[in-house]
């Protein structure tokens, strides 16, 4: 990149960033860390927040802000800023403005944040309020040192301040927010100097979806004019981001459909045995709606790839047994991948009694099996003895090798990568596909997450089932509860106490519930036989539990959440979590599941501090989203009635877990909030994928280098499937 002639438009995206007023070479070595190289790209560092002169709270309000989910914004000045306490130190500032006072948190960092602010300085804090020592306050607020005159006025006049991130490294070389602020400003004045690339979305899109074009939503999203002009820039770049996405999704889908599949038979003779001789129940109207779209798509020349959706408990194994069982009668073997080595097993037990009745071979594929059994495996898998292996990740090595892959389960799919989905697709030619989740997801989120697969949804539970009673207690009644439980064991019936572990690491966790373990097996409920499961066991023990367990050997199981997931024990009839208001509703809804499952009816008891039953007792957010969380769930078993709630609490990236890779990550749009633009722009790129797959057409060429270049990962899995 050489300095650009004077005088003559230039290409944004081969200006060296140095090149921009206001830059040199030291600020450019500073901005490439963050991955700024070209004019280009400082024009798309965008803000991560606005301050807005509608959106700034005066202290006064601070209070009533308290119960507002949002953050909220405060501009001041600083009035005093202390370090405060002995051995743990804190820091208190305080925040005027012509209304009042308010109290800043800083519990880590402290002399940090000494340094960072100065009495008297006018600057913004953002972030939640909560309530400490009964006054209202901000805890490790965000803040932003603000400009005297430029930034005053701004918020006098009504103006939008962006608000950028910056890092040590670009402070030190003057660019906080303020810094950027202003070589952005000057960039963007100049603009008419420079030529941007071309628009990627076509003129098409641009209208159909009134969007703005990039050069107006490039300069607006940094110096919007007003509100809406900010709200149509945001949604542009959200608009492209979520377009991208579902491009990707609209052309794997594309292939897979035109891909050749294996196409199979109606189900025959076997799954007649199974369903007219063998299982002990009619199958639901649901059960049978979801195995005819099933049946539908195998027999296709092309692949399945579909996602069955239902509770837990609502049957989605038996589903999964006559797909396998169809794919049998036809001379395939089948895989059925579940997320832990227990799920493995389970499933397997659950299956094999049937497959032995029916004189079908299966196998077990699991981690730290023995070389000897392991080779056994191997070649039974290849020589295509064992139809059905079920297994964990440990089916998609490279060592294992099928005889003739016909379908593949997957269980639990969102403890996968849609990586290892693929590699385990790569395993035969072109095998049917079916993806089981037990987490109840809101459509606009399934777009995007399985927005490349079909969705099937079991809507009914088998009849017959109690419904499961929950109740939230107290400590104070501690004892009635330990009662009842004696009660139930008596009658034969099996619990489960489950404790929170954060994280299956934190040793005092742990140690809280083995201490607990031994309280209970030696004085709480002598006389019972009361068994410990927790993660950091060995597979081996954890799957003796539980098969004791399962067998009746064991009467009160003490666990941490490695139960969480699809265990199937119908005699167990009564859940108890400790620590309830620590858990996620999710999580919440999936142990819940674990009961209910049998004829009697189960009972889920949801243990905490007395600070929760009572909403006159709530005195942080913190504790009111706890309340809020454990009502809403004593309230309905309806699973995707609290899929949403949690996922409005949490955001997806927490309910997907970290695990939920091979997704291009989002930087604006929100999966939640966002469903309008989530739904045009995947009409758009369907549209587009359908009438040119390829993009060949020049009003998409740009339109294909971006996808090329800024989702290469992704796209490398496509060319590979
Ligand atoms: P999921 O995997 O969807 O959580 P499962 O397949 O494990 O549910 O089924 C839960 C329990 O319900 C199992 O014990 C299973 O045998 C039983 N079950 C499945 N389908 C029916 C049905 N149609 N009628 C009665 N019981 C059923
Ligand atoms: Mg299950």
């Amino acid at each position: 990149m050489n300095q650009p002639p004077f005088k003559m438009r230039h290409l944004i995206a081969e200006t060296d960033v140095q090149f921009v007023k206001g830059v040199g070479p030291r600020r450019s070595e500073a901005l490439a860390s963050v991955g700024v190289r070209t004019a280009l790209d400082l024009l798309y560092y965008f803000p991560r927040r606005y301050l807005d002169r509608s959106r700034i709270f005066k202290i006064k309000d601070a209070r009533s802000a308290i119960l507002i989910p949002d953050e909220v914004t405060f501009v001041g000045r600083i009035k005093s800023v202390q370090a405060a306490g002995r051995g743990r130190r804190f820091l208190f500032l305080k925040l005027t403005d012509e209304t009042g006072t308010l109290r800043c948190i800083w519990f880590n960092g402290v002399q940090y944040f000494v340094n960072a602010f100065k009495e008297g300085e006018l600057i913004a804090f953002s972030g939640k309020v909560t309530s400490y020592q009964n006054q209202p306050c901000l805890i490790h607020p965000d803040y932003d040192h603000l400009e005297d005159e430029s930034d005053e006025e701004f918020l006098h006049t009504g103006g939008i301040i962006p608000v950028y991130p910056s890092t040590d490294g670009l402070k030190r070389v003057g660019l906080d927010s303020r810094g950027i602020r202003r070589t952005l400003w000057k960039l963007i004045s100049s603009l008419e100097n420079y030529e941007l690339p071309d628009d990627a979305l076509s003129r098409e899109v641009l209208t159909v979806n009134s969007l703005l074009n990039l050069k107006e939503a490039l300069t607006s999203i940094h110096f919007p004019k007003d509100e809406r002009q900010l709200g149509l820039a945001l949604r542009r770049f959200k608009f492209e981001e979520l377009f991208y996405l579902q491009l990707l999704l609209a052309i794997r889908r594309n292939l897979i459909k035109h891909a050749p599949g294996i196409p199979l038979k109606s189900p025959g003779e076997l799954v007649r045995k199974l369903t007219q001789e063998i299982l002990p129940f009619k199958l639901t109207e649901s059960q049978r709606k979801v195995l005819r779209e099933i049946v539908e798509d195998i027999r296709s020349d092309h692949p399945m790839h579909r996602l069955l959706q239902g509770d837990v408990g609502s049957g989605k194994t038996i589903v999964a047994l006559i797909a396998i069982l169809t794919a049998v009668e036809n001379g395939c073997q089948t895989a059925f991948m579940a997320p832990t080595e227990i799920l493995a097993a389970q499933h397997l037990a659950t299956i094999q009694q049937y497959l032995d009745l029916l004189g079908i071979e299966s196998a077990l594929l699991i981690g730290g099996q023995k070389k000897d059994l392991r080779t056994q495996i191997y070649s039974d898998i290849e020589d295509g003895r064992a139809s059905v292996v079920v297994g964990t990740h440990a089916l998609i090595q490279e060592k294992v090798k099928f005889n003739k892959l016909g379908l593949m389960v997957v269980d639990e799919q969102h403890r996968f990568g849609v990586i290892q989905r693929m590699a385990l697709q790569q395993k035969g030619e072109n095998p049917h596909l079916l993806v089981m989740t037990a987490t109840p997801i809101p459509r606009t989120l399934s777009l995007t997450i399985y927005g490349d697969l079909d969705v099937s949804v079991i809507d009914e539970m088998p009849t017959g089932r109690k419904k499961i009673k929950t109740a939230l207690r107290g400590e104070s009644t501690r004892e009635k509860v330990y009662k009842f439980i004696r009660e139930q064991a008596l009658a034969g019936r099996q619990v489960f106490i489950v404790y929170p572990l954060v994280n299956e690491t934190e040793k005092s966790d742990l140690k809280a519930a083995t201490q607990s373990f031994v309280k209970l097996r030696d004085e709480v409920f002598r006389g019972f036989k009361v068994g410990l499961i927790h993660g950091q066991m060995t597979e081996t023990e954890k799957n003796d539990i539980m098969l004791a367990f399962k067998r009746n050997a064991i009467n009160i199981l003490v666990a941490t959440t490695v139960i969480e997931v699809g265990i199937d024990i119908p005699n167990a009839t009564v859940m108890v979590i400790e620590h309830a208001d620590r858990f996620g509703l999710s999580q919440l809804h999936q142990l819940r599941g674990r009961i209910g499952r049998g004829v009697h009816q189960s009972y889920c008891i949801l243990m905490t501090a007395d600070r929760y039953l009572d909403e006159k007792k709530v005195q942080t957010r913190e504790d009111a989203t706890a309340y809020h969380r454990l009502r809403l769930f004593t309230s309905t078993t309806d699973g995707f009635k609290i899929a949403e709630y949690d996922l409005m609490l949490r955001g997806p990236g927490e309910f997907f877990g970290t695990k939920q890779s091979g997704m291009p990550p989002l930087r604006l749009a929100n999966l939640i909030k966002d469903r309008d633009i989530i739904i045009q722009a995947r009409k758009s790129a369907f549209k587009i994928a359908e009438s040119d797959p390829h993009l060949r057409d020049s009003q998409h060429s740009r339109m294909r280098e971006v996808l090329v270049k800024n989702y290469k990962e992704s796209f490398e899995f496509l060319k590979a499937s």
